[in-house]
């Protein structure tokens, strides 16, 4: 035996070639399991790894050559899978992933299985959806006419893609579906992407109705081995539709033949864990191969995807009138600098009116406000960077002004250069103290607030939302989770009881964020009547985003805001990656981040591709941990990724600084 594989080669062993979930970037070489049986391409296979034992993914057959010896080889310890979770061309998508998010292979694919993931409970029904139909509705001619140009056939290879812009309650998700059941009625599957909030049980409810067991849910409150099961069914073509969150993208479909992202703009598509994947990214990237079509909707399109349909590489699609017997409701801007209170008088008056008058309310706080930005508290003005125009945060311990992108300081400011006002410094703001303060203003209403805190316990959400749709409760106060999603007959008025808070984010999104909010939050009223009113309060009425959203202004909000980004060389007409370093230990994180930026100005590069930094992050410690972060930016992602690996090639970070990477950040903080 051993002489044979010595002299002539021969019978060289059968090695299997096995990603591992560890953050190193290559495969490892194991020999077939005891029983002897070759796992094929796909399956999953329990190895031994250092000295523990891991869930690895087989990713092929080989012959060993000698090199490493076959007796420093490892064996197989077990195989989990019969059949294989992938193919060959599924993993083409797993390898593109890694290579763009720039993420080794073993982790992204222990991210696209399904696999040992925590488990989250799913919300409580949420009552009744009055509105919504078990059986495909007449289509209004606007709606019809986009579904007949979305659902051209598409050459592989082509870029089919399509952006549904429609107002809110415009009737998307009708288009949507009735796109879907086209796609299925040619024998093909779709992914329909929806963001994880809560609310989109309502439409997982409707779909169940309507498609049965064609569909497949993947959300968070699956089991892995529910989600397996899931998987399965979708892999032999049971299932045909599948509607889920950002992962559901990487469904194993048979024949795919369309892709919807619906709320296209939402950050939770971009994953927060390695690899940093964009659903979005990778819906558009699958359809191409596919030759689907690929249709992203939304009221408040992303800047990047505003750009893409002003280039035409999205063919936009328009949905500009409300299908249910209401209108978009009438916007008041209410200017509350120097005000005392956290409720103007005009908006305590709309509430008790709406309430008199048999309707509800909703009023939304924006929580996302940023404590360490230093602003005016009589004009709402806070100090930007003059260099990044994002808002510099106030750094006690040295009593600077700090810009978290580029590291720029100043002297703090004494006096307001808006007002001259003496009245600066922080700005914070409590959601329980908003509570109190509403309470106590109006004691005759029935008021329940949802926000994270108190939907913790199980089944408040669908509590809560019960409750409302059935009139027991008069306003409803909430953060994020009230803007959107909820489609609410009795809802008359909508209040945001301060529209600027994200403003004072330091990312050069905010006001992309603000103003799409306001026309989220805004666009919960009046659904289905045609009285409906929104007040927004402000500090700060003058700022683009927020008169844009007022008075409806879209078109004009995008192209100021895309004229910004193009000045200050932002994406979309820039693409980003960011490195984050962060450690126990402060002046490791800033030396590990100082060295980095070091050797990317000395690393040979593209004239367009710029270093931004070494800067403390915005959320300069989470958890003990230090932050310090690195921006890299260019023209052309290609250019961007060859330096980004460059860069890393020859750098170590020290031992006890880890380095999170981010292709395309959705967030700076
Ligand atoms: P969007 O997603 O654009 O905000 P929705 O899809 O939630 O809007 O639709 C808003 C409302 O309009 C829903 O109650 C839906 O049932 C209704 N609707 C949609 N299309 C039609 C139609 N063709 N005829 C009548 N009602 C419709
Ligand atoms: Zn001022
Ligand atoms: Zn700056």
């Amino acid at each position: 035996m051993k002489a044979n594989r010595k002299s002539a080669g021969i019978t060289t062993p059968t090695v299997i070639e096995v990603a591992v979930p560890a953050p190193v970037d290559r495969t490892f070489t194991y020999l077939p399991p005891p029983e002897g049986v070759v796992p094929p391409l796909g399956c999953r296979v329990i190895v031994p790894f250092g000295r523990r034992s891991v869930t690895g993914i087989v990713l092929g057959e080989g012959k060993n050559a000698g090199s490493p010896p076959v007796k420093e080889l490892k064996q197989i310890t077990r195989v989990l899978d019969r059949e294989p979770l992938f193919d060959e061309e599924w993993l083409e998508m797993a390898r593109w992933v890694s290579r763009m998010y720039m993420s080794p292979l073993g982790e992204v694919l222990a991210t696209m299985l399904p696999g040992a993931r925590r488990t989250k409970e799913l919300p409580d029904r949420t009552g009744d959806e009055p509105a919504v139909a078990p059986t495909p509705l007449d289509l209004s001619a606007e709606q019809e006419s986009a579904v007949r140009k979305i659902s051209r056939p598409v050459d592989p290879g082509a870029e089919a893609w399509h952006y549904l812009y429609g107002i809110t309650g415009s009737g998307k998700t009708e288009v949507f579906l009735q796109l879907a059941e086209r796609t299925m009625g040619e024998g093909r599957s779709v992914i329909y992407l929806v963001p994880e909030i809560a609310l989109t049980h309502q439409l997982f409810e409707h779909i169940s109705r309507r498609f049965g067991p064609l569909a497949a849910m993947l959300h968070s409150g699956l089991t892995a081995s529910q989600r397996l099961g899931e998987w399965r069914r979708i892999q032999r073509g049971d299932a045909r539709l599948v509607v889920g969150a950002r992962s559901a993208v990487f469904a194993p479909l048979q024949r795919p033949g369309l892709f919807v992202i619906d709320e296209e703009h939402e950050n939770s598509y971009k994953a927060g864990n390695a690899p940093r994947y964009h659903a979005r990214q990778v819906a558009l990237w699958r359809s191409v191969r596919a030759g689907a079509p690929c249709v992203l909707g939304s009221a408040t399109p992303s800047a990047e995807a505003w750009h893409l349909m002003g280039t035409g590489r999205l063919t936009r699609h328009d949905l500009t009138r409300r299908l249910s017997g209401g209108s978009l409701p009438g916007i008041r801007v209410l200017d509350v600098r120097g005000a005392s209170g956290l409720i103007s008088d005009p908006l305590r008056e709309a509430l008790v009116r709406t309430h008199r008058e048999g309707a509800q309310s909703i009023l939304f706080l924006n929580r996302r406000g940023f404590a360490g930005v230093f602003q005016c508290r009589s004009c709402g003005f806070s100090a930007d960077c003059p260099r990044c125009s994002v808002p510099m945060t106030f750094h006690k311990g040295r009593n600077r002004l700090v810009c978290h992108y580029c590291g720029h300081q100043e002297k703090t400011l004494q006096v307001c250069p808006g007002c001259g006002s003496l009245d600066v410094g922080y700005r914070a703001f409590g959601t329980e103290r908003v509570e109190e303060d509403v309470q106590r203003e109006l004691p005759d209403l029935r008021i329940a607030r949802l926000d994270t805190d108190t939907t913790r316990s199980r089944g408040t959400l669908g509590t809560v939302l019960r409750r409302f749709a059935e009139g027991e409760i008069d306003v409803l106060l909430g953060t994020q989770m009230v803007a959107k999603g909820l489609n609410f007959p009795g809802v008359r008025t909508v209040g945001i009881i301060m529209a600027d808070t994200g403003l004072n984010l330091p990312d050069f999104r905010a006001a992309e964020r603000t103003f799409g909010l306001i026309v989220q939050v805004a666009g919960r009223a009046g659904r289905f009547r045609r009285d409906g009113e929104v007040f927004v309060q402000t500090l700060r009425p003058e700022h683009g985003a927020i008169r844009r959203a007022v008075r409806n202004e879209v078109e004009q909000f995008y192209e100021d805001e895309l004229a910004l980004r193009r000045t200050l060389l932002f994406p979309p007409y820039t693409r980003l990656i960011r490195l984050v370093f962060r450690s126990r230990s402060r002046d490791a994180a800033d030396k590990a981040a100082t060295a980095f930026a070091e050797r990317a100005a000395r690393v040979p590069r593209n004239a367009s591709n710029q270093v931004m930094g070494p800067a403390p992050a915005p959320l300069e410690r989470i958890k003990n941990n230090w932050r310090y972060h690195v921006l890299l930016r260019g023209e052309r992602l290609p250019d961007l990724h060859r330096w980004c690996r460059s860069i890393l090639s020859s750098y170590r970070p020290g031992s006890a600084v880890y380095v999170e990477i981010d292709v395309d950040p959705v967030n700076l903080l």
